[in-house]
């Protein structure tokens, strides 16, 4: 990764590497820890919680990143596990953040998911609607998000993708982009990105399919 980094002419601390844990033996993500690895993503909040809680108090340094879809329902519980949502895609769960960030008195960072290849099976707001959004998040629900993620279709050439993220994120003035998985992470730190989420590359295949 810094490697990547340093090969794209950018600074390697300008890139966080996101372990992707989801579905992975607790063997390697113990591994992981020992290394010094503190930055891991979660794409199911009870799965997150069963794993991670019990670890917060002896890795107090730990950032957790919600990189799965959110349900409302699940909105509080995230709220107060995660550091990081990255999925907020969709007016009525910017409502639900938002009174579930009151309610629980805390933050977490927040990133907006743009589904750039406009897959419907996929979540993410549509780039075409992603500037108002954008500018509705501060102005009718409070939340202040940082950046956005995307995660390109499946066997198509990622860089469009990226690029098109990269002008979203620019001309609505956010600096956070998550973008790049084990395939594509490379591509994604030239184009910019400051979060790579890299799970099998890191682990191994998971123990179960799962989009
Ligand atoms: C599972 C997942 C990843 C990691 O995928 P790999 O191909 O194993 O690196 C990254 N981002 C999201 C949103 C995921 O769901």
């Amino acid at each position: 990764m810094a490697a990547a980094a340093i090969a794209a002419g950018r600074a390697p601390e300008e890139v966080t590497l996101i372990a992707v844990s989801k579905q992975q033996q607790e063997e390697g993500i113990v591994a992981a820890l020992r290394l010094g690895q503190r930055v891991y993503g979660e794409n199911l909040v009870q799965e997150a919680m069963a794993r991670w809680q019990p670890k917060r108090e002896a890795f107090p340094d730990l950032r957790l990143h919600l990189i799965g879809p959110l349900q409302s329902n699940k909105a509080l519980e995230a709220v107060r596990l995660f550091d990081v949502i990255e999925s907020l895609d969709r007016p009525k769960l910017a409502r639900v953040l938002a009174d579930a960030v009151e309610k629980a008195g805390r933050t977490p960072k927040i990133l907006v998911q743009v589904n750039t290849g406009e897959e419907p099976q996929k979540a993410g707001i549509l780039p075409i609607e992603a500037d108002a959004f954008l500018q509705d998040l501060p102005r009718i629900y409070g939340l202040a998000p940082a950046g956005l993620m995307c995660i390109p279709p499946q066997g198509e050439n990622p860089a469009a993708h990226f690029a098109l993220l990269t002008k979203i994120a620019a001309r609505n003035g956010l600096t956070q982009l998550s973008m790049g998985m084990s395939e594509d992470f490379e591509v994604a730190i030239r184009f910019g990105a400051n979060c790579v989420r890299v799970g099998s590359a890191l682990f191994g295949p998971r123990e179960a399919a799962q989009a």
